[in-house]
């Protein structure tokens, strides 16, 4: 069953349409990516699915429920966590009590949140610097922490927006690590990068936008073949 779906999802800027009637629908457990040229419309997308902003027209179904149109504290309970694409942990607090923020937003009382933060970080690998702050953090371990958040609200489907911007090969290739091990833990994943062969390597499906519309889903092999993609590629 289709645990996440978008039925003609619309959004416009004034004169700008930043998605433009795009449908998707993602089955319990995959792990899809979303490719596309710079200002294709997928940071939008990610925002209409996890209620940062309503769409003009069209429907965002979580569970065959339909959840347009409410916050992202609603649809975090529900079970959808978005990351940012910039990271922004409270910085006078410790890596564990930001991931207890996380823990209680998505609904957990204190002394369970307590135990879930702890949870979180040891799955990150960041658990030795629980009682540090995030301003002694490489860029990598931010976006674990960033990460770790996310996964302590107990979602079901993850987005990923750009997870591995700004890191180098080495980092980029442990954050790819950790989202594959996500994917293992049976969470359905959703996820933007540019960094291709990275993105194609951790997912099933992966969905391309140009120019506000999905233009191709499929393999990651049968998209890196596909005539359309390339043309969308070669012309930005
Ligand atoms: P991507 O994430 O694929 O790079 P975005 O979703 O960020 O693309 O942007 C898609 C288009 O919508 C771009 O033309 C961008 O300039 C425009 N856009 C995005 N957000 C806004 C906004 N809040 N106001 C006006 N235009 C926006
Ligand atoms: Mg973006």
């Amino acid at each position: 069953m289709a645990v996440l779906e978008g039925e003609h999802l619309t959004k416009n800027f004034g004169g700008i349409i930043a998605v433009d009637d795009v449908s998707f629908s993602i089955e319990r457990g995959e792990t899809v990516g979303l490719i596309g040229p710079n200002g294709a419309g997928k940071s939008t997308l990610f925002r209409l699915i996890s209620g940062v902003q309503e769409p003009n027209q069209g429907r965002v179904f979580l569970d065959g429920e339909d959840v347009t149109g409410l916050s992202p504290h609603e649809i975090c309970h529900r079970g959808l966590v978005r990351t940012h694409q910039i990271v922004h942990p409270f910085e006078n607090l410790t890596l564990l009590e930001n991931a207890e923020v996380g823990a209680e937003f998505g609904g957990r009382d204190v002394d369970d949140a307590v135990e879930r933060a702890h949870e979180v970080l040891e799955f990150v690998g960041l658990h030795d610097m629980a009682h540090t702050t995030p301003d002694e953090l490489s860029v990598g371990a931010l976006k674990r922490l960033e990460i770790a958040r996310a996964l302590a609200t107990d979602p079901e489907v993850l987005l990923f927006d750009e997870v591995a911007g700004g890191l180098d090969t080495e980092e980029t290739e442990d954050i790819v690590d950790l989202i594959g091990d996500i994917a293992d833990t049976g969470k359905t994943v959703f996820l933007i990068d540019h960094v291709m062969r990275a993105l194609m390597s951790v997912s099933e499906r992966v969905f391309v936008l140009d120019n506000a519309q999905l233009i191709a889903t499929g393999t990651p092999e049968e998209i890196q073949n596909n005539q359309r993609v390339i043309e969308a590629y070669l012309g930005e």
